[in-house]
């Protein structure tokens, strides 16, 4: 019998795991993608020495990774080295103090000493409460793909998951348990994760803590860019083709089925690919109105999976090395309720965010020349649909605000020892992922949009069209985006392997 042939649009985590995982179960994968390299939003800039990771820079849940590496013998470590960061995160206020955080309790301790007497209690009784909304979570959402509100309400009934804490929010989660205002704004902050705001999501979104403090915080030896280069060696070995530079322009449909797709070459030729079954990883928005044309109607349904926030990302290589920094940094914004508000609520342009930071020659000195330092800094910003709208300009002018504040918190001069600079805005993000309004993490985490759901990975209006990445559940971020691609094909598999 001959195989099927599944085609996958993109290269993202999310579109190479469902292709290598559909390779593997015996389908004949066919992937397109419109970039000239794979790995999507996972990108890499190699510029006078500094090698920049454009995208992603925290990796966590390994073992989500695993399946898509393992079989014929092989395994995650034989494509990957990965190294354990600790400390995981240091934060800076704007009165001076300086927190870390690491992954080891009993570390803790020492550190939250500095912020009072019953903080580390407090710390420890918040970790708790995290383990138990990340475990309650593992087991059904993630472990078994749910999809939906009522998939949860089958799979937990009433009483499975009476301790996951759905009323709240997750910044009212955590100020039940903690009273410190900086440890409070350093666990909101984990919501960075999924671009949303503290204050708009679900209290189970506490979670996120306990994927860090329990399973590591790592860093790929060479730089994140090294693991889509493990996913296209992947791809290599259990026979995918991949055909980069190559648009999906349109997807033919007839009597809620998908058949084919027109794709684009570089040098401007067309061709139409048959399909038994297309697994989109263009966001669902994007391929609903762009590939399939859909009728406003069902449009208007979609709009409950709101995009995450986009960000300004700027690249600098230094002639100096700043030693305060660790591998991953915090600024906080003096007033981050304000912050998450302004962003989130009114669909503005931070006047005072939170920054992040990563320096990543803590862990790896192949990233910038010796004496150098390569810094990437990335303040959340409202996506391009937001209620104000906002230019190139805006952002640029965002960017001077950040890199004052960063002078002012203790970067003396960064502006002067810049020797490489690299911007991207939500503009760019758009442009060269197709990203709904310039997304970085798929949908929004919102309790009163979608109550932290993201779209279902199967099209409810074509039997054979799938989608995988941050825009479907579980959501955004690098973990997340495998989790889907391999959930996914273990539904085609189950639909559509035979018959
Ligand atoms: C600046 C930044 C920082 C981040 N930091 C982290 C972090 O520290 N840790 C973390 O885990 N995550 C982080 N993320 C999020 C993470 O990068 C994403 O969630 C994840 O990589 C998205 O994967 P995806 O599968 O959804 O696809 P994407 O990476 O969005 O890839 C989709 C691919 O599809 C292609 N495509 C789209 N439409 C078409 C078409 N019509 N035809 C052909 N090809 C098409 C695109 O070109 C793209 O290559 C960050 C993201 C950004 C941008």
């Amino acid at each position: 019998m001959s195989k099927k042939t599944a085609c996958v649009i993109g290269a993202g985590l999310g579109g190479m795991s469902a292709a290598v995982m559909l390779a593997k179960a015996g389908f004949s994968v066919k992937l397109f993608e419109k970039n000239g390299n794979v790995g999507g939003k996972l990108n890499r800039l190699q510029e006078k020495g500094f090698s920049f990771d454009l995208g992603p820079s925290i990796f966590t849940l390994p073992q989500f990774f695993r399946p898509v590496f393992e079989g014929d013998g092989k395994r995650l470590e034989d494509y990957v080295r990965l190294k354990r960061v600790d400390p995981q995160w240091r934060n800076f206020f704007e009165d001076g103090s300086v927190v870390d955080l690491y992954e080891n309790l009993e570390d803790m301790r020492g550190e939250l000493a500095k912020l009072g007497p019953q903080v580390f209690d407090e710390y420890r009784a918040f970790c708790e409460y995290s383990k138990i909304q990340y475990d309650i979570t593992e087991r059904g959402y993630f472990a078994k793909g749910l999809d939906g509100f009522w998939d949860f309400v089958k799979f937990y009934g009433f009483f499975g998951a009476s301790k996951l804490d759905w009323s709240g929010t997750m910044a009212g989660g955590i100020s039940k348990r903690v009273s410190d205002p900086k440890l409070r704004a350093i666990l909101e902050y984990f919501i960075k994760y999924v671009g949303s705001s503290a204050y708009d999501s679900p209290g189970f979104m506490n979670l996120m803590p306990h994927i860090q403090l329990e399973f590591g915080l790592w860093y790929v030896e060479g730089g994140l860019y090294v693991l889509a280069e493990a996913f296209e060696r992947r791809m290599a070995e259990v026979g995918v083709e991949l055909h980069l530079n190559t648009e999906v322009l349109r997807i033919h449909k007839d009597e809620g089925r998908v058949k084919s797709l027109v794709v684009r070459h570089d040098q401007g030729s067309s061709q139409t690919v048959e399909a038994d079954v297309i697994v989109s990883n263009m966001e669902v928005i994007p391929a609903y109105d762009k590939l399939l044309g859909e009728e406003q109607g069902f449009m208007k349904k979609l709009e409950r999976f709101e995009p995450a926030c986009s960000g300004i990302v700027l690249h600098l290589g230094t002639d100096r090395i700043y030693p305060q920094l660790a591998h991953h940094n915090f600024f906080y914004s003096e007033n981050q309720k304000k912050h998450f508000h302004r962003v989130f609520q009114e669909g503005k342009l931070p006047d005072d965010p939170t920054i992040y930071l990563v320096a990543p020659t803590r862990s790896d000195a192949s990233q910038a020349p010796a004496g150098c330092d390569n810094i990437k800094i990335l303040p959340h910003i409202p996506h391009l649909g937001s209620k104000v709208p906002y230019t190139y300009e805006d952002c640029v002018a965002l960017k001077e605000r950040v890199v004052d504040k960063l002078e002012r918190m203790g970067l003396t001069d960064l502006r002067k020892h810049t020797v490489v600079e690299d911007f991207w805005t939500p503009f760019d993000i758009q442009k060269k992922y197709y990203s709904n309004q310039g997304s970085i993490y798929g949908v929004v985490s919102d309790t009163r949009k979608n109550f932290a759901f993201k779209a279902p990975k199967k099209s409810d209006k074509y039997s054979n069209l799938y989608f995988v990445g941050g825009s479907v559940n579980p959501g955004g971020g690098m973990p997340m985006v495998v989790l889907s691609g391999c959930r996914a094909a273990e539904v085609i598999v189950r639909e559509h392997a035979r018959g």
